[in-house]
């Protein structure tokens, strides 16, 4: 059986061809997506969006493919999108989205959420049987993984990331169009935005960080290009501003783990991951402080683990729990 996987993220979308019994994935393909981040308007996105799924199932290498499967970033009930707020923020995703993709591809299209589709992928390659998903990159989302259990109806499951964390009246503004959601202090994009900030408000502060050195300024400064590499290199006021990033999302995450018994917190994302260790280690230390009771036995350095399930995970994972 082949599927034409697809993988929607908030900066690229990405498809496959995966075969059934076949590890490896044939013609991927990459397409840097506008957003209403970037000026767009949200319909000229899906336009987009649309456009590149059919060119992909138009493809030599997807003529056998039986469906298309698309890891969705955002909820879905009953397999419909509700939103996808890293994509086109607070709209509406059109009712007849799956419709238009389904029209364009020529086959049957399965949206399922993006970090259902990682867990999944990471459930056939962990010993771990119950284990708490967390993918912090444009946005943060999350997957409570059961071995054996059926996937939960509710369309909220795993919208962490859409949670209010930060009461304050002029707490960041999230994506989705809230205030003070846990996606909008500890996300990779909420992380720049705040950097952003810091260096505008503490000029001074911010001339004496590896950031500055590196060439940023207020309003140039990246993830890519100046925070992350800051980070891993130790610099204090970078890693400052990751410290008050996780701990939110550690209190979140140890609640969650302690509520429903979870072994493990896989961290995925490629904010997360191009940190890897400095980021396990400054949501450990931020989770190790929420700890101070012998009712709650926990290895915490074991508990966390940053892993990198690779750009193909949401692809594969898409055609596995779809
Ligand atoms: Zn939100």
């Amino acid at each position: 059986v082949s599927v034409l996987a697809a993988d929607l993220g908030g900066t690229w979308l990405r498809t496959a061809v995966v075969l059934g019994g076949d590890d490896a994935l044939h013609a991927v393909r990459r397409a840097r997506l506008r957003t209403v981040f970037d000026g767009r308007p949200s319909d000229e996105v899906w336009d987009d969006v649309v456009a590149q799924l059919g060119s992909a199932a138009r493809s030599d290498a997807a003529r056998d493919a039986e469906r298309v499967a698309v890891a969705f970033p955002g909820p879905l009930a009953g397999g419909a999108p509700l939103a996808a707020p890293t994509l086109t923020g607070a709209a509406p995703v059109p009712g007849d989205l799956v419709a238009r993709i389904a029209d364009a591809c020529g086959r049957r299209v399965d949206l399922v959420n993006d970090v259902a589709a990682a867990a999944a992928f990471l459930a056939a390659r962990t010993r771990d049987r119950d284990f708490f998903v967390v993918t912090v990159s444009s946005g943060i989302g999350s997957r409570v993984h059961r071995a054996g259990a059926r996937r939960a109806q509710a369309a909220y499951d795993g919208e962490i990331g859409h949670l209010v964390v930060d009461e304050r009246a002029d707490a960041p503004a999230c994506d989705c169009g809230g205030r003070g959601h846990l996606g909008a202090l500890a996300s990779g994009r909420a992380i720049e935005r705040a950097a952003r900030a810091a260096a505008a408000a503490d000029p001074r502060a911010f001339a004496t960080t590896a950031c500055a050195r590196a060439g940023a300024t207020a309003a140039t400064l990246t993830n890519e290009a100046h925070l992350v590499p800051a980070m891993l290199a130790g610099d204090a006021w970078s890693l400052a501003l990751l410290r008050a990033a996780v701990a939110p999302l550690a209190r979140v995450a140890l609640q969650t783990v302690v509520a429903a018994g979870l072994e493990r917190v896989y961290v995925i994302g490629g904010f997360a991951v191009a940190l890897g260790a400095v980021y396990r280690d400054a949501l450990a230390a931020a989770i190790a402080g929420l700890i101070d009771s012998p009712a709650i036995r926990c290895d915490v350095r074991e508990l966390v683990r940053v892993v990198d399930p690779g750009t193909e995970a949401a692809l594969r994972g898409a055609a596995l729990a779809s």
